[in-house]
């Protein structure tokens, strides 16, 4: 992303920062490290500049967030229903409905839209995307060093350097690109505690989790002579290990970690009737066009979807996307 690109919405973003008392800052549904990382940033930065600021994202988080720096800020539904604000701030969110319209497309209140999906559908007054951005806290970084380089505390910093961690998969990932490594170079510069991060955020994991995680990589199965790949999650899976679905983070990648398997599938059954498929391609077969044809969306390499069904009608669904995209 070039320097320039966003010069003139940065500048909006300050005005609209500086012009108003108060904020509501809101990420997608079961928000990730890069949505946390961006929502806590910029709240911290509005909390710095003497404004009222509420973060929130719906759907179920995992505790380790609460470690964050300025997760102080998160509140719970009932606390965004009555808040009386003039801004709204929406971060790593393509769609409105990703809010479960806790968003609403600019209209009689101003929403600045800050993100990386392709799929991003533009509905903010001002709108920062730029899928070429490996994570949404680096588009928030820009704007930070652009309008108010002195703003970025090392807490900010903490945030801003967890949504690059999580969305490269610890700088794993083709997205790990030059200005990704730049970033986060300049992000340990600023104070973020990298050690610490990856730590916590990739390396430890509970007990629990690892043994949810044995049980996750037994129900691994490969399909067309080795070129796709799925696991499953069940509740009884769940409850046998005492563990929740906010505990299965980069469960997926493991089926991703097999080599050459180029499509990867991970069912998760959130509700009974009700399965959760998160998406992996290996090269560039763009399981993001899958995932929209269920209501669901993503990346070229990565997306998600939700299907109202039983676990072989999801696998049933999501083989057949995938013989096609094989074939
Ligand atoms: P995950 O499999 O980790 O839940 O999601 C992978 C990617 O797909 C993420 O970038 C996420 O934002 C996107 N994604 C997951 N589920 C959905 C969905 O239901 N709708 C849209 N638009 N994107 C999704
Ligand atoms: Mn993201």
């Amino acid at each position: 992303m070039s320097a320039e690109r966003y010069e003139r919405e940065f500048r909006q973003v300050l005005e609209l920062f500086e012009r108003h008392g108060s904020a509501l800052v809101i990420g997608h549904v079961d928000p990730d490290g890069d949505c946390i990382g961006s929502m806590l940033a910029i709240g911290m930065m509005l909390e710095a500049m003497g404004k009222t600021v509420r973060c929130f994202a719906p759907g179920d988080r995992s505790e380790l967030f609460d470690r964050m720096p300025g997760a102080h800020l998160l509140v719970p539904i009932e606390q965004v229903r009555g808040f009386d604000h003039d801004l709204v701030v929406a971060v790593d969110s393509p769609t409105t409905g990703r809010t479960e319209n806790l968003v609403r497309p600019c209209a009689d209140e101003d929403v600045v839209n800050f993100d990386h999906h392709p799929t991003n559908e533009q509905y903010g007054c001002v709108n920062i995307v730029d899928e070429t951005a490996a994570a949404t806290t680096m588009l928030v970084y820009r704007f930070m060093k652009t309008v108010a380089p002195e703003r970025i505390t090392a807490e900010i910093a903490d945030c801003l350097y967890l949504g690059v961690l999580m969305d490269t998969g610890g700088f794993r990932f083709q997205n790990t690109d030059a200005e990704a490594l730049r970033t986060a170079g300049e992000l340990v510069g600023l104070g973020a505690h990298a050690y610490e991060l990856a730590h916590d955020f990739i390396y430890m994991k509970r007990f629990r989790t690892l043994k949810l995680l044995g049980t996750v990589l037994d129900s691994l199965e490969l399909h067309f002579d080795g070129r796709a790949a799925t696991m499953q999650i069940t509740r009884a899976m769940l409850e046998r290990t005492g563990t929740e679905m906010k505990d299965t983070e980069g469960f997926v990648d493991y089926g991703a970690a097999l080599d050459d398997v180029e499509l990867i599938a991970l069912f998760r059954e959130t509700a009974p009737g009700e399965i959760r498929v998160s998406l992996r391609s290996r090269n560039d077969h763009d399981v993001s066009r899958l995932a929209e044809r269920f209501g669901g969306g993503g990346h070229v390499r990565a997306a998600g979807l939700t299907i109202e069904g039983d676990l072989e009608t999801a696998r049933r669904l999501v083989l057949d996307g995938f013989a096609e995209m094989i074939r």
